[in-house]
């Protein structure tokens, strides 16, 4: 737990965050500023900085992966895009590892 990170709170319950899913290893909660329809947020609960670290931790990996089909299950979407901004210039702007599922209407390519 970094007591300076916004996602740590949210796991801890100290930031309110409306929850769609949860389990031992990963925390899903929508997106304070939806850019679609649904726009969740799957982390792990342990504090994870980004997907580099979270690659080189095969359960809680396995975990977040599994996370993301289950939250997409629960949410009956079928099309949808997964998002993990990677550094200042991949826009990431909280270092807690965090997967953007965001479904309901179209996306382009390239991104922005
Ligand atoms: P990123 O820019 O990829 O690091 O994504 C951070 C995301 O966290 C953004 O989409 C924000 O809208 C979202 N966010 C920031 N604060 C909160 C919060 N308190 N609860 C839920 N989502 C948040
Ligand atoms: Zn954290």
């Amino acid at each position: 737990v970094d007591p300076d990170c916004l996602f740590c709170g949210i796991v801890a319950g100290t930031v309110a965050a409306h929850r769609v899913r949860e389990d031992e290893w990963t925390l899903a909660f929508d997106d304070i500023v939806p850019q679609a329809p649904v726009h969740v947020l799957v982390i792990p609960r342990a504090h994870i900085r980004d997907i580099t670290d979270l690659a080189a931790d095969a359960a809680t990996s396995t975990a977040v992966m599994a996370a993301i089909r289950e939250v997409v299950l629960q949410l009956a979407v079928e099309d949808f895009r997964v998002v993990f901004n990677t550094g200042v210039q991949g826009g990431q702007h909280v270092f807690h590892v965090h997967a953007h599922v965001l479904a309901g209407r179209p996306f382009t390519w390239p991104p922005g």
